[in-house]
């Protein structure tokens, strides 16, 4: 972490003021703060691998009394897994610079969602999130500020979140190695801080431009609190929004449900700014039309009521209810892949793809990316060549847009 991050940092549960003891263990490297002890009014919380883990579950606890014993390699591993067969293959993996995002999930299995991030680039709730975050998100941080992604796991929207967040975004987890992942593969740069979404966050007031809750507000106990701390965390911006993006619908059922509310239940967890709910299937609609997203429609209750998942917008900025052309920025530079849900044959001159989804379920959860990714294609060897080359093409940037071609963090799989 870096030294100057703690002046947005305080304490989940007295709101004091976090500083290093320096009479602990501390390792700085180039700057950062990579290993150490923080301490408020009422506890002390350790830095592991560069990330604060500001929570008192008792793989915390167990993290900080390693730390203190100048025992590093203990508390990452208590931190990473509590089941030690994991958490040994996990640091034997990463002690290889060369080791791929992918074969260190593989050690976590079913804890890293059993292989889905693999195909998170390219999935229907993603894609839409993404095309938010860009219109929501850039509009509100258009005059600098900084984003935070809660529940923001291993980091892929963290990822869109440093096209537009300046200083570095933060990313927000209650899973130490996702953040570790989202650190060293998919969003480097971001800051991630380890700590709970049913606890008060751990930030200091207007510490924030642009707070997003992503694919994860169902399953919050705490809803309410989690509301008002998003809205705690971009006070004073005149600018600052709020979005929280595919949460589920009481009313539908759904493949990961989760414990959702009703659209109306959503909108009265604000206080102190008025959420917009847009229907999610058609700000896909939008997104696969090439956009523009329009943010200026009012989808009425009898549309919201059918819909598996809705987007809430809470922004102070009149700007964001506007139609957002889609990305008008360069992403983060990756490196070109074809899509992985695609079973590959090689011809003669180029190869020819077809859809193979890797289980029942995710084809019930995300079959609506047949949207945008057809059943079957050929891509000629010219065009190959290009993506392996990552030149980008006008036919590359098309195979892009329609997420047939994904740009990937480097070494992710
Ligand atoms: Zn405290």
């Amino acid at each position: 972490m870096r030294p100057e991050t703690l002046e947005i940092l305080r304490c989940p549960y007295c709101g004091g003021r976090l500083e290093l003891v320096e009479d602990m263990a501390n390792v700085l490297e180039a700057g950062a703060i990579l290993e150490g002890i923080l301490g408020c009014h009422c506890c002390l919380f350790p830095v592991v691998g560069g990330i604060p883990v500001l929570h008192l579950q008792p793989s915390a606890v167990t993290a900080r009394e390693a730390i203190e014993a100048g025992e590093s390699d203990r508390a990452f591993r208590a931190l990473v897994s509590s089941d030690e067969g994991k958490a040994d293959r996990f640091m034997e993996v990463a002690s290889n610079r060369d080791a791929t995002f992918r074969e260190l999930a593989e050690t976590l299995g079913e804890e890293l969602e059993g292989g889905y991030f693999l195909y998170r680039f390219s999935d229907p709730s993603f894609v839409t999130a993404s095309a938010v975050v860009r219109a929501v998100g850039g509009t509100a941080l258009r005059g600098g500020g900084r984003a935070i992604d809660l529940c923001g796991g291993s980091g892929h929207l963290t990822r869109v979140l440093l096209e537009i967040s300046e200083p570095a975004p933060v990313v927000a987890d209650l899973y130490f190695a996702k953040l570790w992942l989202a650190a060293r593969y998919v969003a480097p740069g971001c800051e991630p801080i380890c700590c709970d979404g049913n606890a008060p966050l751990p930030f200091a007031r207007g510490s924030f431009g642009f707070a997003l809750c992503a694919d994860a507000f169902m399953y919050i106990w705490t809803k309410r609190q989690m509301v008002g701390e998003m809205e705690r965390l971009v006070a004073g911006d005149p600018s600052g929004a709020v979005v929280i993006t595919h949460a589920h619908n009481q009313h539908v059922w759904s493949a990961s449900h989760g414990n959702p509310l009703p659209p109306e239940g959503y909108r009265a967890l604000f206080e102190s700014v008025e959420p917009r709910l847009f229907a999610e299937s058609k700000l896909l609609d939008d997104v696969v039309a090439g956009g523009p997203l329009d943010l200026s429609r009012r989808d009425d209750a009898a549309a919201l009521a059918e819909q598996e998942a809705v987007t809430i917008v809470a922004a102070r900025n009149a700007d964001a209810w506007r139609a957002h052309p889609l990305a008008t920025r360069e992403p983060i530079p990756g490196e070109l892949r074809l899509n992985p849900l695609y079973a590959l044959e090689e011809l003669e001159m180029g190869v020819r793809m077809r859809l193979a989804f890797p289980s029942e379920d995710y084809e019930d959860e995300y079959g609506a990316c047949r949207r945008y990714l057809p059943e079957e294609l050929t891509l000629d060897g010219d065009t190959v060549a290009a993506v392996r080359d990552g030149v980008r093409t006008p036919q590359v940037r098309e195979l892009l847009r329609k997420r047939i071609v994904l740009d990937l963090p480097e070494r992710y799989y």
